[in-house]
């Protein structure tokens, strides 16, 4: 075969994932509003993740469910042979959310859940990859397997990470997931690890007036961790990020605190480092309850690696981005122009885009032109569970523009989106998953440039889960 007629062969069959994705365009909206329109937090999202489950038994994939001990976590997996690839979906929603698909604030219940991350589109649009290349597996046009992960409690710090210590990524060869944002462009960057902890400490109480000098302040313990980290601070690198919050400080100024906790997050760049500063915290921690006369519990509760950038699967994703269409129509383009109309001028978030692109970006209400990687060589400064599933198996990541320009996560704006407007990005991401699965599929040198890509950037560090022995993903706390 030439070189010609295979890119030709290459263009059918993506042309034909392409015509899946349209052909079952109505139904995978119908389920991503329903997920919207019934949006369960993080751990408790069973009917979202049954709803996607259920798709993908009726479209003959093997699932199994309950993987990494979550109940609504689960892998779905269509065909014996390999090579296998795979993609990820998220469908859990935020707590105190709820807004109505209006250009203006307006939650349908005040306090209630809502999707203000899109993984409402997040998980079907994924869905939708799986099952167009499922439908060419079926039809002989690719060979090898397809992987579905569904991944639960992004919200609440990580589900995947629990999936990972599973074993649940062991036997695929590359993943390709993506996040809604405002703007079409593959992810070269990474982000921080994390570590979280739990510092509780127990003294004496006894009558603050009265009798003072029989007790033993837990939170004076609290205050001087938190003032020696304070101090610790200048002495760690600038991208290191250290938060706490003090949960429980005492119940009355009349009574010296016998107990007293604080929660920790520890974040910088390289795991080395994240474990490098947990022991100085933990020393510090260890002498404050010496300076105090209490005693200390000090838990790890959950980690997190940063992610590992594939450049190969990210210039992979491009090109099949380039190739998909973006099917926004009027009534969703009016609506995106009243709801841009909220957000000021985003020129904040602009300087995101090169310049030769903000321009165009200021002008319009939904950005649709794919664009390359923004974050190329940078550490943004959050962290996610799919840096876990990064350090196990070459994962290419991208963001799709489901909201209008600037629209930040976890605003109303980004709520009121994911009913409808945001399913023309979803479809987007649909296609350009599904075509770039089917690129390494196809294509043996991709599949071994991405694997080798992946070695050189992880030849440094081996990993191990960053989770404590016996974590408990029930436990997860909000991030
Ligand atoms: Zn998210």
């Amino acid at each position: 075969m030439t070189v010609r007629e295979r890119e030709s062969e290459k263009e059918t069959v993506k042309k034909a994932l392409f015509d899946t994705i349209e052909t079952e365009r109505e139904r995978l909206r119908t389920i991503a509003r329903d997920i919207w329109e019934n949006p369960e937090v993080a751990l408790r999202e069973s009917e979202s993740s049954e709803r996607l489950r259920s798709v993908l038994r009726e479209e003959g994939f093997e699932v199994t469910t309950g993987v990494g001990g979550i109940e609504t976590a689960f892998v779905a997996r269509y065909g014996e042979e390999e090579p296998v690839v795979g993609t990820m979906g998220e469908f859990d929603a935020l707590p105190g959310m709820s807004q109505a698909a209006t250009a203006e604030r307006e939650p349908i219940e005040a306090g209630a859940p809502g999707h203000g991350c899109g993984h409402n589109l997040f998980g079907v649009g994924s869905l939708g990859g799986a099952l167009a290349v499922k439908r060419a597996i079926e039809r002989g046009e690719l060979s090898g397997s397809v992987v579905f992960f569904g991944t639960p409690a992004e919200e609440a710090g990580g589900g995947k990470v629990y999936m990972v210590r599973d074993g649940a990524f062991d036997d695929v060869g590359a993943v390709v997931s993506w996040h809604p944002g405002w703007y079409n462009a593959p992810g070269k960057g990474s982000c921080l690890a994390v570590d979280a902890f739990d510092f509780t400490f127990h003294g004496e109480t006894s009558h603050a007036a009265a009798a003072p000098e029989s007790g033993r302040s837990a939170l004076d313990a609290v205050q001087l961790l938190n003032m020696g980290v304070e101090f610790m601070r200048e002495h760690v690198s600038d991208a290191a990020r250290i938060h706490y919050v003090i949960q429980n400080g005492g119940s009355a100024a009349n009574v010296v605190p016998g107990e007293a906790s604080v929660e920790y997050l520890v974040r910088a760049p390289e795991r080395e480092e994240v474990e490098r500063i947990s022991d100085w915290v933990r020393d510090i921690a260890e002498a404050a309850a010496a300076m105090t006369r209490t005693d200390l519990d000090a838990t790890k509760t959950s980690g997190m690696y940063g992610v590992l950038p594939n450049h190969t699967l990210a210039d992979a994703i491009l090109e099949n981005m380039k190739a998909a269409d973006f099917p926004l129509d009027d009534e969703q383009e009016a609506f995106a122009a009243e709801l841009r109309e909220t957000l000021g001028d985003a020129e904040g978030a602009l300087r995101e885009l090169p310049e030769s692109e903000r321009e165009a970006a200021r002008e319009e209400a939904m950005f649709s032109k794919p664009i390359d990687a923004t974050d190329e060589g940078q550490t943004g400064s959050y962290s996610t569970d799919s840096g876990d599933v990064s350090w196990n198996v070459p994962l290419g990541r991208f963001r799709a523009a489901t909201w209008p320009v600037g629209t930040p996560a976890h605003s109303w704006q980004a709520v009121a989106s994911g009913k409808s407007l945001g399913t023309a990005g979803m479809e987007f991401a649909s296609k350009t998953i599904a075509a770039t699965l089917a690129d390494l599929l196809e294509d043996e040198e991709l599949r071994r440039q991405a694997r080798a890509e992946f070695e050189e950037r992880s030849t440094d560090h081996e990993y191990e889960s960053p989770l404590p022995d016996g974590a408990d993903p029930y436990e997860l706390v909000s991030r």
